[in-house]
């Protein structure tokens, strides 16, 4: 029977890979990949900053950006408008779980990069971001938790990789290879919508949405990033807790 591009169920993420605290220098650090999307992320401080003295809670600056290889095509060195949004986007999903009243006077940097990138990137730099904020410390009341869900054709899915972005089933009416995925997704073309979730709150900090879908389909498609978020929490949990465990955590 057909299934998706890749083989996967509508409901099943791509391998997820986490790696903590690869980077030396940082306080607390992550890398998230979700397949072949690979984000890494490097957090440091708390320090204190003149700029945000005078405010009554800690200053959070974020900066994503895709390495020049992380593409098929050479991508520009240079941060375009769309990693400057980005990094606004990812720091409004992070900054509703942090506790930052408790750090006041103090400026923590998060930085992101993209090692791999096969759709997703965004979701990847939250989860890669959010573990390495909890490893440095930073205090916060929930993990955030991200994932891409949409419609593709006229099936809900999870976790869009590039080629299911992309997806039109009137260009592959034309390919006689890969026509028969038609049979699975069905006509028409690919809705993209990226979610960040506090899972302990069922809270959503961030929902973006590239495409068209109904009131219904995206509920549904929320409801399932719901379930699938708590999946991905209980996999960033349980890598904390072992690297707490383990000898390498020193505070
Ligand atoms: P996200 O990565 O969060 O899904 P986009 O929808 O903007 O964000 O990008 C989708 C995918 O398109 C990226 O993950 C990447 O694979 C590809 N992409 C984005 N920007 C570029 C670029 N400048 N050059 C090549 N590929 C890119």
């Amino acid at each position: 029977m057909v299934k998706r591009f890749d083989g996967r169920e509508y409901n099943e993420l791509r391998k997820i890979n986490i790696k903590s605290n690869v980077v030396d220098n940082a306080r607390g650090s992550a890398i998230f990949s979700f397949g072949d999307t690979v984000a890494l992320a490097a957090v440091y401080g708390p320090k204190p900053s003149k700029m945000s003295l005078d405010y009554e809670k800690a200053f959070l600056r974020v900066r994503y950006n895709m390495l020049t290889f992380s593409t098929p095509e050479r991508k520009k060195p240079t941060p375009g408008r769309r990693e400057i949004e980005l990094s606004e986007v990812i720091k409004r999903a992070l900054e509703p779980a942090l506790l930052l009243e408790e750090i006041p006077g103090s400026i923590v940097d998060v930085y992101v990069e993209i090692l791999n990138a096969d759709a997703g990137t965004r979701t990847a730099s939250i989860n890669a971001a959010s573990l390495a904020l909890s490893l440095a410390g930073i205090p916060m009341k929930d993990l955030v938790v991200a994932l891409a869900v949409g419609k593709i054709g006229e099936k809900i899915v999870v976790d869009l990789n590039k080629e299911e972005e992309d997806y039109d089933s009137e260009k592959l009416k034309k390919d006689h290879e890969k026509s028969k995925y038609i049979e699975y997704y069905g006509e028409g073309r690919a809705t993209d919508i990226p979610v960040a979730i506090i899972p302990s709150e069922k809270k959503f900090t961030l929902i973006q949405l590239d495409g068209e879908i109904s009131n219904k389909e995206l509920n549904d498609a929320l409801n399932l990033a719901l379930e699938k978020a708590l999946e991905i929490k209980n996999l960033m949990k349980s890598n904390i807790l072992k690297h707490l465990s383990s000898d390498n955590f020193i505070y």
